[in-house]
């Protein structure tokens, strides 16, 4: 099997990586970093979502290039303000032991002049958006003659969100003594088209199937309000004829709920979060491979381990903040030839998220009704008896069956067919579901899209770090660009704080606050797409109706 250690990388990289708990490489590092290490050539590295492509270029170039220069080296060209935080945070934590490397991003949306500072100090490695690449590098403030390498990542993305031109710009004045090396989940023909115009001769690899969770998975969607979003988990899983998947939580206590619910409820399920440990995560995922357990209940992070290919589902119990991760999630299944569908439960104002994600993903979503509990027992009952219909008499030797028929015959043949269905269908058709309609009346959700424009953003504070109501208030009226700004619901997370604010007061707060210090601290704040007006009678009701729930059970 292969190690990092037989790919060429250095000591101080590697210990960076056991750090991190990487353990062994993926395919396409195994691939692509002794490729990198070792040639000058262009590269064209196409493998799926997740499978670890940040890893596969970064670490070959911080073993390459010279951390003792503070020439800029290298340059990593990615789409969005997320990704390129996302990159330049790895890079950092795969570099924790290199000293002299200094990564700089830069992007829309936070304030130049940090960023011209990050760059004056000398950054031998640059992650941004094309943009704001293009911008600097017209300003002479970031300088591309003496780049040994520049990464296209996510490059199936570049063209189709308007770079071209700014791509353009950026390539044509880079070094031509430039190793360009292009990552991408697929091979689309605008991938193609920027590997003719901006790369010479290049190598290609390419891991598994091409896109294969994309083509192999179907997208549904239900749309229910926030205190029926469990009974509906349960209805939707009811009307599943076979399902063997995972369901994604946004927080360990909500995964750990949900999974102690429908334990509660009869179902195989069981939950993993970073609060379970890892003999326990090793247990609960060795039953899941044997399918002794149907249903995992994972965050995010705890999911990431996963590696199981035949997946019947993936249902997102809430849609993701970050949109990138539903495809994460959704290529979970449709995996290695198998086909999948990616379910998600979304409330009313995610009208909005679902569009997006259908440009992202190139592919519609299919909005589905959550079905009525008599229409699943019914069509349960009705899928039994065709099977007894096609398959009865069955296979059994038939003198065994004679022995017992004998017996059976004082049995009256209607006790015994309401026998059969208790002991089949009992826990649903008992369950203490009420019958009532789940899904969300649509008006409401046509009536939020076009309603008023509120933007919900996330503040880096929170209760951990002694933030609450008040000093949110005091934080926002403190700045003279921001006071007095009218300001809807705050809510105060363990480790973040959501407030929604007016969307055209949202650039001014971005500007104005974001990366400011607070406390001695480096303040964040992003756009959110979490719903954070659901309405407060809404908490209240799924108390008490969890309160009487539990009382039937
Ligand atoms: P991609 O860019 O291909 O979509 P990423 O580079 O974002 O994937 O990696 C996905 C996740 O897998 C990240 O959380 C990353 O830290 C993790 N990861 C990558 N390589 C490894 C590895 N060799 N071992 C363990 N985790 C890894
Ligand atoms: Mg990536």
């Amino acid at each position: 099997m292969t190690q990092f250690k037989d790919l060429g990388l250095g000591t101080l990289v590697l210990k960076g990586l056991s750090d991190l708990g990487f353990e062994k490489p993926s395919e396409i590092q195994a691939e692509a970093i002794p490729f990198i290490v070792e040639n000058k050539q262009d590269l064209i590295a196409l493998a799926q979502t997740g499978t670890g492509k940040t890893a596969a270029f970064s670490l070959p170039i911080l073993e390459m290039i010279d951390a003792d220069k503070k020439d800029l080296q290298a340059m990593v060209i990615c789409t969005t303000r997320e990704l390129c935080l996302q990159i330049s945070q790895d890079i950092r934590d795969f570099s924790k032991y290199i000293k002299g490397i200094n990564v700089v991003s830069v992007y829309w949306g936070e304030r130049v002049d940090l960023q011209l500072r990050n760059l004056k100090k000398g950054a031998n490695i640059v992650v941004g958006t094309p943009g704001r690449l293009h911008d600097f590098i017209n300003r002479n403030k970031i300088k591309t003659d003496k780049l040994e390498y520049l990464v296209l990542d996510e490059a199936d993305e570049m063209l189709d969100m308007g770079f071209k031109d700014d791509l353009d710009a950026i390539l044509e004045n880079a070094s031509k003594n430039r190793q360009t090396l292009l990552f991408s989940a697929t091979f689309s023909a605008s991938v193609r088209k920027i590997a003719k115009e901006y790369m010479k001769e290049a190598k290609e690899i390419k891991i598994g199937k091409e896109n294969a969770g994309a083509v192999n998975v179907k997208h549904e969607y239900y749309i229910v309000e926030a205190f029926n979003r469990y009974e509906a988990l349960e209805r939707i899983i009811d009307s599943l004829s076979d399902v063997y998947g995972i369901i994604f939580c946004r927080t360990k206590i909500e995964t750990q709920e949900v999974a102690d619910k429908l334990k509660q409820s009869g179902y195989d399920a069981e939950a993993i979060h970073g609060d379970i440990n890892q003999n326990t995560r090793t247990k609960i995922m060795a039953s899941f491979k044997k399918r002794v357990i149907k249903l995992l209940v994972a965050t995010d992070v705890a999911s990431r381990g996963i590696d199981v290919s035949d997946l019947t589902h993936v249902i997102n119990y809430n849609l993701p903040t970050q949109e990138e991760a539903y495809t994460h999630r959704s290529g979970r299944t449709g995996r290695a030839n198998n086909s999948g569908t990616s379910i998600s439960i979304c409330g009313i104002r995610d009208l909005g998220r679902i569009k997006r994600l259908e440009k992202m993903i190139g592919q519609d979503f299919l909005y589905k009704k959550v079905p009525s509990l008599a229409g699943i027992i019914d069509s349960k009952i009705d899928t039994y008896i065709n099977k007894i219909e096609t398959e009865a008499p069955g296979t059994l030797e038939s003198n065994y069956c004679d022995k017992v028929i004998e017996r059976m015959k004082k049995i009256k043949k209607e006790d015994l067919i309401k026998f059969l269905i208790q002991e089949k269908f009992g826990r649903i058709i008992n369950s203490n579901s009420v019958e009532q309609d789940l899904n969300a009346d649509l008006k409401k959700t046509k009536k939020h899209l076009s309603g008023p424009n509120v933007q919900a953003l996330r503040l880096s504070i929170g209760k951990k770090q002694r933030a609450d109501i008040k000093t949110i208030f005091a934080l926002i009226n403190s700045n003279k660009d921001t006071k007095g700004m009218d300001v809807g619901r705050v809510i105060v997370k363990q480790n973040y704080s959501m407030i929604s604010v007016s969307n055209k007061d949202a650039d001014k707060i971005l500007d104005s606050l974001d990366n400011e210090s607070w406390r001695g601290q480096r303040l964040m704040i992003e756009r959110s797409n979490e719903a954070l007006s659901a309405s407060r009678s809404a908490g209240r009701h799924s108390r008490r109706r969890r309160r009487s729930s539990s009382r039937r059970r």
